[in-house]
């Protein structure tokens, strides 16, 4: 379809799809160069605990007094709103911008959860709707100024995390990883997808590294332990530290408040996490 108008309402023609996009870009652009840091939490498989270390993370920044924006990307299995009590909390809008959920003071939160009637919906989208949607919730979410952006990615190198990392040039990655060699052999692709995409690894996380029996306090490496830190070793990249497996993160998630329940040892190595990367990101 052609059209000749040059207006700036439609997007009919490829003209007009051009301009639109092009103040797209400008909004994204507004909004990202008032971000202080933008961290891509990526992982190598499902399951490891990426989304999990996003929202501790998230939400242990947020208790510092940083402003952080927690953005799920994982946009065909976002448990972002779910891990943080807001499944079936439906998004509200000022004008033609979507208005983030204010978890506390200073983080709010954005996910597809909200814009579903029903949260167990399925979405069924190839990578152009995808990537529409990722560039929107930049473009389109009334942000505050943020010091950290923490995007929740799905695991893998498909649409979400290349559209991050298109949108968000200077994003650094935190790889979430648990100890044993299946995680390990995709996090060795997570690198090289980094590698290939010249983005930056801000460091490797180990989850479910080791249990503590609350009985008798012996450690049981379940899930061996040490992969992670080796590996970043080997590559030369940051470790940043590795959590525990804590029944009570299951417990306290599936409730709707992720440091509920937490225990001691699992907060005083998320304290170590965050530490490193504030540290880093410096
Ligand atoms: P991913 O985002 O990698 O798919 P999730 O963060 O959704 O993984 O975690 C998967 C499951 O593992 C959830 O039930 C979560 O509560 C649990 N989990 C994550 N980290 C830990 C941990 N350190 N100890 C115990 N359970 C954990």
């Amino acid at each position: 379809m052609s059209c000749d108008k040059n207006c700036d309402t439609c997007a009919t023609s490829d003209n007009c799809n051009d301009k639109a996009l092009n103040e797209q870009d400008k909004r994204i652009d507004t909004f990202l160069s008032k971000v202080k840091h933008k961290l891509m939490v990526m992982s190598g498989k499902g399951g490891v605990g990426k989304s999990t270390v996003a929202a501790n993370l998230a939400i242990a920044l947020s208790e510092k007094g940083y402003n952080v924006g927690l953005l799920d990307v994982d946009l065909h299995g976002p448990s972002i709103a779910g891990i943080l009590g807001l499944t079936g909390i439906p998004l509200n809008a000022d004008g033609d911008r979507l208005l983030p959920y204010q978890y506390n003071e200073h983080l709010e939160v954005m996910t597809v959860q909200g814009l579903l009637a029903d949260p167990d919906e399925a979405l069924i989208w190839r990578g152009p709707l995808k990537i529409g949607v990722i560039r929107q919730f930049l473009a389109d979410t009334k942000w505050s100024e943020l010091d950290y952006l923490i995007v929740d990615c799905p695991p893998g190198t498909g649409d979400e995390p290349l559209t991050v990392i298109q949108t968000i040039k200077d994003a650094q990655a935190v790889i979430v990883t648990t100890p044993q060699e299946v995680s390990l052999s995709d996090v060795r692709k997570s690198i090289s997808f980094c590698q290939q995409t010249q983005l930056e690894i801000l460091g490797i996380v180990e989850n479910m590294s080791g249990f503590v029996c609350p009985d008798c306090g012996a450690v049981h490496n379940i899930f061996k332990s040490g992969g992670g830190a080796k590996l970043a070793a080997e590559r030369g990249i940051n470790f940043l530290g590795k959590l525990p497996i804590d029944p009570q993160v299951v417990d306290s998630e599936d409730i709707g408040n992720p440091t509920a329940a937490m225990s001691p040892k699992t907060k005083e190595a998320l304290e170590t996490v965050v530490n490193n990367i504030i540290e880093k990101v410096k």
